[in-house]
């Protein structure tokens, strides 16, 4: 989807030595601001679920922190090189982007490294919108980019008890781990 290098190497072939779990981790934050035309805000995306708000990420793709972190921690996991790495904000083709594609291709590269997911849980952390209502809507969304069932996704939210810019609305915060486990021989 690039021609940045560090993005199109060819795929190594898998390593018959490789442990049979890897673990990665991943996190991201985005400020938040107001939506155009008042602010630089995009409209608010998380887990790929279009979600009411009157601040979005400001962000060179749609800036899903949900789909950032866990993008990261896939690659993570495999060592691959990071999100930014592989798609960065200095290329105008990523601008506005889908961060599922983002998502996509570090599960190409899991599954190209002998792997596959097992289970994610995540923790977003924001003051608002409330995460309740839709939870299940960005779990099932996870799941399917993922490959798993919804049982082995889990999504937690979090306020931050209204201190410092994420509590104050200001910023939105993401971690999350993903176990990995050896596929074919
Ligand atoms: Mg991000």
């Amino acid at each position: 989807m690039t021609a940045n290098p560090i993005a199109n190497p060819p795929d190594p072939a898998p390593d018959p030595g490789r442990p049979a779990l890897l673990v990665g981790h991943g996190y991201d934050l985005h400020r938040l601001e107001p939506l155009a035309p008042e602010g630089p805000g995009r409209p608010f995306v998380l887990g790929s679920v279009r979600i009411d708000h009157d601040r979005g990420p400001v962000a060179h793709s749609d800036g899903d922190a949900l789909l950032h972190a866990v993008t990261d921690a896939l690659l993570g996991a495999i060592a691959a090189p990071d999100i930014g790495q592989l798609f960065p904000d200095t290329d105008p083709r990523h601008d506005a982007q889908d961060s599922r594609e983002f998502l996509s291709e570090a599960v190409r590269r899991v599954a190209a490294a002998g792997y596959r997911p097992v289970n994610l849980d995540a923790t977003v952390i924001c003051e608002r919108p409330k995460l309740g209502p839709h939870k299940a809507a960005m779990r099932a969304a996870l799941a399917a980019l993922l490959g798993l069932p919804e049982a082995r996704v889990n999504i937690k939210g979090k306020t931050h008890e209204r201190v410092d810019a994420v509590g104050e609305g200001r910023a939105i915060e993401v971690h999350c781990v993903v176990l990995l486990e050896r596929s074919g021989s």
